[in-house]
């Protein structure tokens, strides 16, 4: 495995030690890209790299970090990384973190100064393509919105405290409300459901992470002409429970069915997430790219 590390590829991961800042601290910001090999091709290309880029440098704004690298350094750098791991032969997830790197000798010693580490890691498919069941969280996430907008560790606390109540209940994942009782999205994907021909997800309000997968999914024609017709709307129990289908969608999850909701199986099922999925993977199968390695 190389890295990109101090703007330059190294052997192996770079060696941070225990009493790192953010290890204390948290407070990292980072992306989760996708690197799909180009089937019968000698190219991997980099899905929607301009976009997580730009969240990368949203994120590190929200947290007041200043990055010392360009837009077009960062974007280099992931293409770098993963040639150099494989992306003309198989698929790649790309890791770019922004983190500290001095010691954490009091929660004010943190100055401006971030580090940049790229990683390129194999792909593990965890959720099963054909549907998961998931739980609802019985109370609200405690962030203040906006931090949610943004793509940092400190989001991912609370959704680590849930993990061994996914695992007590024997399902795949959980879905979050916020302080009003509505459904925001699973622990690293957005939630969409289907009603009336309608593909409808919570709106960009600060209570999610604006995913650029359902960016993708909702600006998508589904079928020959566009039969779900996207919508914005808040997502209630009831919503859930009565939706015809119910999917995620997020750049390692790609698109997931979900098919039973604490202890309700939702249905009927009209075949529509599948179409999606088939949808969402002609996108990426579009060859010709900015982002090709
Ligand atoms: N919400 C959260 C909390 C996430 O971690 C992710 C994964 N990045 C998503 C939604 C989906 O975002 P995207 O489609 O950009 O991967």
């Amino acid at each position: 495995m190389q890295t990109w590390h101090n703007n330059k590829l190294i052997e192996g991961k770079p060696v941070i030690d225990s009493l790192n800042w953010t290890l204390h601290y948290s407070g990292s910001v980072w992306e989760g890209i996708r690197c799909y090999h180009v089937k019968g091709a000698s190219k991997g290309h980099l899905f929607k790299l301009g976009e997580h880029i730009d969240r990368l440098f949203e994120s590190a704004r929200i947290m007041k970090m200043e990055i010392s690298y360009t837009w077009n350094e960062l974007v280099d750098a992931c293409k770098t990384v993963a040639l150099a791991n494989g992306a003309r032969k198989h698929d790649l997830y790309i890791r770019p973190i922004v983190y500290y790197s001095q010691d954490a000798e009091g929660i004010k010693s943190s100055s401006k100064k971030v580090t940049v580490d790229i990683f390129a890691i194999p792909i593990k498919n965890t959720y099963n393509k054909d549907g998961i069941k998931v739980i609802t969280a019985s109370r609200h996430r405690s962030y203040p919105t906006y931090e949610m907008q943004c793509k940092s560790s400190n989001n991912y606390g609370e959704a680590k405290l849930w993990m061994s109540e996914i695992e007590r209940s024997g399902v795949d994942d959980i879905l979050f409300k916020d302080e009003h009782g509505y459904y925001t999205e699973a622990s690293v994907a957005n939630l969409f459901i289907i009603k009336d021909g309608k593909m409808i997800t919570p709106p960009n309000d600060g209570s999610i992470l604006a995913g650029i997968t359902r960016k993708t999914i909702l600006e998508s024609q589904v079928g020959a002409y566009s039969f779900l017709k996207p919508k914005i709307k808040r997502i209630t129990r009831p919503d859930l429970i009565l939706a015809e289908e119910v999917f995620m969608t997020g750049t390692y999850a790609e698109v997931i069915p979900i098919l039973e909701i604490d202890g309700y199986k939702i249905g009927p099922n009209k075949g529509w997430v599948k179409t999606l999925q088939t949808t969402y993977q002609n996108i990426i199968d579009e060859k010709e790219n900015e982002f090709n390695v």
